[in-house]
């Protein structure tokens, strides 16, 4: 295998299709289910993207020696690394950002997890290769992947052991020879209509004794006997592109995965039971910083989006001149500006890692990271504000050729398009900001790096103030010495 094609993504969901279920009904086949097939064709088409870009998006493998996904890369030198920023910019762009996981925001996890692997032989000798043997087999036949993080948001009040049954969160139901037994269930996993699932330690982990059996990082196929996937509704109206630009085409889906006696097999096992080495192993292996540095790309692309969005909104109805207008356009502007100067010092001030991996400097990925949840709903809100009655008023493409036509040519004009030029405009806007697809958006890049609160928490503590609290403290005596 080499790095895959999009008729071999469909046709490999086809032959192994995940376990979906969605409004009461088994999936047969998600490469055709209305509402979910339009997300399946957009995971494909970044497929025959990556061949179409092939200069910038693939590499050589060290062990086939074929061409390969770059976003599966694990990068020795900081040029390695911008080639890769600009390679997952490009495909970014290529969803309008809209992709959150689309399949690089993974590969980059598990990167870094074979690039530092050696850790996870602290927990049990010959994790550090079966993470450096998956690693090689997800780029080898470029899979996808989905991950579950969380448990299920029953009591938040007390840990995984302390529900009120201890099989609600996934947990270990039996050790074998040959494996682990896993029943319960894992809280959320996006996109779904992939080829396997990452099933990593969720949030930290509390007590050593009480949380082991729910402490564990293992990987396997969407189709494994007993894991099924609970979809939401689809945000997908199963309408035209023309009607529904956005939704048509990014529903990467989001599921509760429940376990009921699924079967792992020790080769695909990471780490088990160590709680503390659980709790330690998205840091210690760099794969938080891995996975940020994906999403500062995708979040430029995303606010460069928006801004052009935003911008030809206003050109359209002619609302330039106004002051709140040039303001808020100039708020995306120092956003998406943001965004470039965490991703450029990132890369800038990467270093290697304590494995010899080259990795984005920590401190602007961490504050892009927190940033952002705060910054997408802004900007929508920008959008809502500059289109007004527009976004909510404009016509379907039946309406468009229905009897109203000749009204609709007359009064659907802007100062400055047609209408024919102005309706989809406006659809995509409404699509970004209003319709089910949108709102699922905002919530979506609010939420999915962890809940902000608890977010900037770790901020507070993780990054040190004395060098500032010094500096105060200086200038204090200073001024103290001086009476
Ligand atoms: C669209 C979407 C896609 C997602 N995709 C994925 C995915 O692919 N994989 C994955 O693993 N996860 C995914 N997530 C889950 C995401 O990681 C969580 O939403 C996030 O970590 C917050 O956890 P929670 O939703 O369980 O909120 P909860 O923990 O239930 O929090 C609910 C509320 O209570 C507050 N709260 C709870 N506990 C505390 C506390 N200890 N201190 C302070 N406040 C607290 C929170 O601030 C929040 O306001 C996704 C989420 C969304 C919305």
């Amino acid at each position: 295998m080499s790095a895959r094609r999009g008729k071999e993504v469909v046709q490999r969901l086809k032959e192994h299709p995940p376990t979906l279920y969605h409004r009461g009904q088994k999936i047969e086949d998600i490469t055709t289910e209305p509402g979910i097939m339009g997300g399946v064709a957009s995971l494909a088409s970044l497929y025959d993207h990556q061949w179409e870009h092939e200069a910038v998006s693939l590499f050589t493998s060290p062990s086939s020696g074929k061409k390969v996904g770059i976003t599966h890369i694990i990068p020795k030198t900081k040029e390695e690394l911008v080639r890769l920023g600009d390679a997952m910019h490009l495909r970014a762009e290529f969803t309008q950002g809209m992709m959150g996981r689309m399949p690089d925001y993974l590969n980059r996890a598990m990167a870094a997890y074979a690039g530092s692997a050696e850790f996870l032989d602290k927990n049990r000798d010959g994790f550090a290769d079966n993470m450096r043997n998956y690693h090689e087999q997800l780029r080898e036949n470029d899979w996808s992947l989905t991950h579950t993080l969380i448990n299920p948001q029953i009591n938040r009040a007390a840990s995984m052991a302390q529900q009120k049954e201890p099989f609600l969160a996934a947990r270990v139901k039996e050790e074998r020879d040959d494996g682990i037994v896993i029943k319960g269930a894992r809280m959320l996993a996006t996109l779904p209509i992939s080829d396997e699932i990452m099933v990593f330690p969720s949030t930290l982990l509390r007590s050593p004794e009480e949380d082991a059996p729910y402490a564990f990082g293992f990987a396997i196929p969407n189709n494994t006997p007993g894991l099924s996937f609970q979809c939401r509704e689809t945000v997908d109206y199963g309408r035209n592109q023309y009607d529904h630009p956005l939704g048509s085409r990014y529903e990467e889906m989001d599921a509760v995965v429940f376990f009921d006696d699924v079967f792992v097999p020790w080769e695909r096992i990471f780490l088990y039971r160590d709680v503390a080495l659980c709790n330690e192993a998205y840091s210690a292996t760099g794969a938080v910083i891995y996975m940020a540095h994906q999403v500062v790309c995708k979040n430029i692309a995303k606010t460069e989006f928006l801004l052009g969005l935003a911008s030809l909104l206003v050109d359209s109805i002619g609302i330039e001149k106004f002051q709140h207008v040039q303001d808020k356009i100039s708020q995306i502007w120092i956003n998406l500006e943001t965004m470039k100067a965490f991703r450029f010092a990132a890369e800038q001030q990467a270093g290697p890692n304590e494995y010899g991996v080259m990795t984005p400097a920590f401190d602007p990925i961490d504050a892009a990271r927190n940033l952002y949840p705060h910054l997408y709903p802004k900007m929508i809100e920008i959008v809502r504000q500059l289109g007004a009655s527009g976004l909510v008023a404009m016509p379907t493409a039946a309406d468009v050729h229905g009897p109203l036509a000749d009204e609709i040519e007359r009064y659907y004009q802007s100062a400055r398009q047609d209408a024919h030029e102005r309706i989809p405009l406006f659809r995509l806007a409404w699509d970004t900001a209003l319709s089910a697809f949108g709102a699922r958006q905002t919530h979506y890049e609010y939420y999915f790096f962890g809940d902000p609160v608890r977010m900037s928490m770790a901020v507070f503590r993780n990054h040190d103030r004395t060098q500032y609290m010094d500096t105060v403290r200086d200038f204090l005596a200073r001024s103290v010495d001086e009476v």
